[in-house]
């Protein structure tokens, strides 16, 4: 493998704009995942690969690419096409200083993208064991249609790795995250008539304290090993039009990280039991849950493998969990172990200067390549008791 040709796949996929649509505030013109699709389509053929297109909705197209016998066990490694959009400069220009690369999508998620089609191509030259397929997903950074749509109805695979940057690391456990809007409402009068009407926004202060308190104990709760403990962040209050106007009407949002094990009804319960004494009425009239939480047994051969592999090269090999979510939650709650590895750094994602390592790139693509090699695969590689 080549780091010449690895950093000019990823300088091409940086070329084609790909923010996801739901991002309203990006530019007209740098949005859509359609040509990214198209070219990997076109990759696909120029290297003998085998690939597929399926629409997840119109425009908005997911990509698989595959080698190894049909009838192997399958390892699908997902990575997305879409991105998020920052102010970055030359955002579609791929840049080298020093050892990183910079580019919107260069770490989140195309560099990861690009190293599992760097191993795809290795992989499609030989003869193996596994059925090694490469999903590239459309619409992760907003409605997550894409992993949705795939899995399991077009693709059913033994295990999945889920491409994002984790430094090279294994991560078996990540956080969930469920949001919600509050609203408290009050009676609107001329702000000279206090004590007349009634201030929507004392009411939400309220419960923003009663939020506050419940957040700092939820940090006291005995801690996950890997992902310390269910949190919550006040991250929007919106409310009141001008100073001299008691106010009718206050909504803040919340978001909720949580551990493995809670679900969308004991997280509801959580903000409940945080405003249970408040005294001021409100109304929760949004609930978004965005995704849950991943918490898969380390103890699987899959990744005992590619822990040998890691040791091998003298990384660090110790399963990790990580607090950002992932498309991770689909597999898993079809019952696929699913782990989070990739090349780069998550810090660098969604930042005015996306970078990634330049070695790391390769180096994941290597790591795939020897991780599908390693051995001849069976099903039971992917369970966590082997029978
Ligand atoms: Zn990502």
């Amino acid at each position: 493998m080549d780091i010449k040709y690895a950093q000019e796949l990823l300088r091409e996929l940086v070329a084609i704009p790909s923010v996801n649509p739901g991002f309203t505030h990006a530019p007209s013109e740098t949005i859509g995942e359609e040509q990214i699709g198209a070219f990997l389509q076109c990759w696909a053929r120029d290297n003998g690969i085998f690939a597929q297109r399926f629409e997840a909705a119109k425009v908005r197209p997911c990509i698989l690419l595959e080698t190894g016998p049909k009838e192997g066990p399958a390892l699908l490694v997902s990575a997305h096409m879409d991105t998020v959009w920052t102010e970055m400069n030359a955002p579609f220009t791929l840049q080298e200083r020093d050892n990183d690369l910079y580019g919107l999508g260069a770490v989140d998620d195309k560099g990861p993208l690009v190293s599992a089609l760097c191993a795809l191509r290795e992989l499609n030259r030989i003869n193996i064991s596994l059925r090694f397929l490469v999903l590239a997903t459309c619409d992760e950074e907003f409605g997550l249609l894409g992993i949705r749509h795939m899995i399991p109805d077009h693709i059913r695979p033994d295990g999945v790795i889920i491409a994002e940057p984790t430094n090279l690391k294994i991560v078996t456990a990540h956080k969930g995250c469920n949001r919600f809007a509050i609203q408290t409402k009050g009676q609107r009068v001329h702000s000279s008539l206090v004590p007349a009407g009634e201030n929507a926004i004392y009411k939400a202060a309220e419960l923003v304290s009663a939020l506050k308190t419940y957040s700092a104990a939820l940090l006291r709760d005995p801690p996950h090993p890997l992902l310390g403990t269910n949190t919550l962040n006040v991250g929007v209050i919106q409310g009141g039009t001008q100073p001299n106007v008691v106010p009718d009407a206050c909504t803040l949002t919340l978001d909720f990280r949580s551990l493995p094990g809670e679900t969308p009804e004991s997280i509801r319960a959580h903000v409940t039991k945080a405003l249970a004494n408040c005294e001021a009425d409100y109304d929760i009239i949004e609930e978004a849950y965005e995704a849950p939480a991943l918490d898969t047994s380390p103890d699987i051969p899959m990744v005992k493998h590619l822990q040998k592999i890691l040791s091998a090269d003298g990384l660090d090999a110790e399963p990790h969990g990580v607090p950002f979510t992932t498309e991770s939650f689909r597999p898993a709650e079809c019952g696929i172990p699913t782990i989070v590895f990739g090349p780069g750094d998550i810090a660098a994602a969604h930042a005015i200067d996306e970078k990634i390592a330049k070695d790391q790139l390769l180096q994941a693509a290597e790591l795939l390549f020897r991780l599908a090699v390693s051995r001849n695969w069976q099903r039971s590689d992917f369970m966590t008791s082997p029978n």
